[in-house]
């Protein structure tokens, strides 16, 4: 039987207590388009503070847990027009993949945080999860989401800027560059900490987001790694700044660094792409604006939310909400991943075939990529001979 949809999903949510950073971003982003609606949550690690979250958004307070395994059992006795449509994973990074491997298995869709796991075995083992259960499952790098980054991607795609020849790809920050972690700063703490964070610090906290931008706009592989890590903090338990060669797998060749202990810079993701014909050059600080540049002329600025960008890419058309000159940013990019995200759970449960616009979200596929990548950089690292090959 065909199911009709003429309601929001329903959003449920891991993690995102009070004073929690990604969490508030993903609840004002996933409802921006009117198709989502926040229903449930278990919202913190301590089951008084999830409750009081709850009351903080006026949810039912039926619906709100005191942890995500009462949340399961309890959603699933609702009938299936009531419970969850899928749940967003927003905790520290060690709960990712149990979290997301116990909501696959019961059957909801997931939304998740990176880095997708703790270790490329667990990365594996929930893609197998994923790919058996049927269940859409994002993951959320949300700087795909731009639509300037979708506009390089399709400029990328269709030849103009020719064959790749480099990319430099960097995320650098300053905020962790003295011990902010041992005042007890909730956000430093559980990064610098191994047992939440992972085996890495700087790399897999925004290395990988540099990672995932490479290679979402430019579509190619990352093949060999060749790595340099450094704790700069006296005292602190992983890395604070990472620096790499890259060999991709048409023969370019990359840099990328990723730093927290970079005095002054804030979120300073930032990309740029020679082909043999032409430049491309984008900015997170300044999203609106895709720098394209030829060998011989002035550098062109392409403004998002005009027409010859929708028509050129209509990927980032569908990703604009407001007129050229009203700035769109970090909510909207993640609103677009929501947005894509939902349709395509809608489209599975009416059994309707996706649009192509719609499947136009980071995967398992790209959480496993992730995972390899933090892998291969520390391998590297460690290493005498450096240049490491990328597992598949
Ligand atoms: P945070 O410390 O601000 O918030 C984490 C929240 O999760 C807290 O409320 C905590 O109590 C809760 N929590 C921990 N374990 C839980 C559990 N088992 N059940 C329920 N709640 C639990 O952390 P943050 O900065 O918001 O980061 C959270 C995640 O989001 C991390 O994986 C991080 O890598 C990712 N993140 C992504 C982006 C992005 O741009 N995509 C930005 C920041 C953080």
């Amino acid at each position: 039987m065909i199911m009709a949809l003429n309601r929001k999903l329903k959003m449920g949510m891991v993690g995102g207590g009070p004073g929690a950073f990604i969490g508030e971003v993903h609840r004002k982003a996933a409802v921006m388009d009117g198709q989502i609606e926040l229903t449930a949550g278990a919202f913190d690690i301590n089951p008084r503070k999830s409750k009081q979250m709850g009351r903080q958004l006026f949810l039912n307070p039926k619906r709100v847990y005191r942890n995500y395994h009462e949340m399961i059992e309890r959603e699933l006795k609702l009938a299936k027009d009531e419970r969850i449509d899928f749940v967003s994973v927003t905790t520290p990074n060690n709960w990712h993949f149990p979290i997301a491997r116990d909501f696959l298995k019961a059957g909801f869709n997931v939304m998740c945080e990176k880095p997708m796991t703790f270790t490329v075995k667990e990365a594996r083992q929930l893609r197998k999860i994923v790919k058996n259960s049927r269940k859409v499952f994002a993951l959320m790098h949300n700087y795909t989401g731009y639509p300037m980054v979708k506009l390089a991607r399709d400029i990328v795609g269709n030849g103009e800027i020719g064959r790749i020849r480099k990319v430099i790809v960097q995320y650098p920050q300053g905020w962790l560059s003295s011990a902010l972690e041992k005042t007890g700063q909730q956000q430093a703490a559980w990064r610098t900490d191994p047992k939440q964070s992972g085996a890495s610090g700087c790399i897999g906290d925004i290395g990988t987001h540099a990672e995932n931008l490479a290679e979402y706009i430019t579509a190619l592989k990352m093949t060999h790694i060749c790595a340099d890590l450094t704790t700069f903090v006296k005292g602190r338990k992983l890395e604070d700044d990472g620096n790499c060669l890259i060999r991709y797998n048409n023969g370019a060749k990359g840099v990328l660094h990723s730093s927290q202990v970079s005095i002054g810079e804030e979120n300073g993701l930032a990309i740029w792409i020679y082909g043999d014909r032409k430049g491309l050059e984008w900015h997170q600080e300044n999203p609106n604006y895709l720098y394209v540049k030829e060998p011989d002329g002035p550098v062109q600025t392409w403004c998002r939310g005009n027409d010859y960008v929708a028509e050129k890419s209509p990927a980032a058309g569908r990703a604009t909400r407001l007129p050229s000159g009203h700035p769109e940013a970090f909510f909207e990019a993640m609103a677009n991943v929501y947005h894509n995200f939902a349709d395509t759970i809608r489209a599975r449960m009416t059994r309707k075939k996706p649009d192509k616009l719609a499947l136009d979200f980071p995967t398992v596929d790209d959480g496993l990529r992730g995972m390899l990548f933090i892998d291969t950089f520390l391998t590297s690292a460690k290493s005498k001979q450096k240049w490491t090959k990328m597992k598949k």
